[in-house]
């Protein structure tokens, strides 16, 4: 069971829910948390565990060969990104346009292109009891996300046993990384606040969720600080809410010195125990399918 917790806008409290959510759920059975937010993640800021895996990620790149190179042009016309030119006599591939497609190099009629590794980022993977998280994050520099959220997914799909629950922190928007860290999910919990922006946000995470052809319902965060504008759009437009974490000073104390927040605040227990109770039902329907 893969459920991606994602929000039309950063700052919602996404990574709260999630790392809550997940350390509830280890008290009594076996769960993942992995952060597909590569460009800045920070569910580790909340969930501690023993380093029991680290490697580095790679993506392929061209590199040039000027000695056998014909100057034909080929590469510069087939590459849709824009990352290999042609300048004089000359051959530039820029790494951080390239997307692996391998286009250039196989259609080289001298195989002057050849596909090369480049580090694009770094997989670690923790334990603390039942719960296991794995982070990525990008090397500084590297602008892509979606190869290292593809291969991270890669790596849970082949370590972790379908019946385990996975819970991916997907990034923060509607664009390429949050459509790549979704995509696979049984189910996406979309994080929002009870504001004017917050349903703005959400009515954009929910149009990329409909053309996913995903499955979705809502948490509303910080309950209590707008209206009910979000509440009334989900009632009317038939989608589930599924819970409501409070707005709290304790809360917002609680997150800004890195601590979760259900052992301290009994409102926030019950919110997660209605999640869980969610998912379980999920978990019913997908086992009787
Ligand atoms: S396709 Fe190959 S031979 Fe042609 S310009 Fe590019 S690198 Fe040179
Ligand atoms: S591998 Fe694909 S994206 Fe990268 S430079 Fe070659 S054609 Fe462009």
């Amino acid at each position: 069971m893969k459920i991606a917790i994602a929000s039309g806008k950063g700052g919602t409290g996404k990574t709260t829910v999630a790392t809550n959510l997940v350390s509830y759920l280890s008290k009594n059975k076996k769960v993942v948390l992995v952060d597909l937010d590569v460009e800045e993640p920070n569910s580790g800021l909340f969930i501690q565990g023993e380093l029991v895996h680290e490697e580095d990620k790679f993506k392929m790149i061209p590199e040039w060969i000027q000695d056998t190179c014909t100057l034909c042009g080929n590469c510069q016309k087939v590459c849709n990104f824009h990352a290999v030119i042609q300048l004089g006599t000359q051959i530039l591939v820029f790494p951080e346009l390239c997307h692996s497609c391998y286009a250039c190099s196989e259609l080289c009629p001298t195989s002057s292109l050849p596909m090369k590794k480049k580090k694009m980022g770094e997989l670690k993977e923790y334990k603390d009891n039942n719960l296991s998280f794995i982070e990525s994050r990008l090397v500084i520099g590297e602008e892509q996300a979606v190869p290292l959220i593809h291969q991270t997914l890669k790596y849970v799909e082949e370590k972790f046993d379908n019946n385990i629950i996975k819970i991916f922190d997907a990034p923060p928007g509607t664009s390429c990384p949050v459509i790549e860290a979704t995509k696979d999910a049984d189910f996406i919990l979309l994080v929002t606040e009870p504001t004017p922006f917050g349903l703005h946000d959400l009515k954009l995470a929910i149009d990329t969720m409909k053309e996913l052809k995903k499955e979705f319902g809502v948490i509303i965060n910080r309950n209590g600080v707008g209206n009910n504008d979000v509440e009334n759009f989900c009632i009317n437009e038939n989608i589930p809410i599924i819970a409501k974490i409070p707005d709290s000073r304790k809360i917002a104390e609680l997150y800004s010195s890195g601590n979760l927040l259900y052992d301290e605040i009994e409102e926030v227990k019950v919110e997660l125990k209605k999640i869980e109770e969610f998912i379980s039902g999920l978990f019913v329907r997908k086992v009787r399918v």
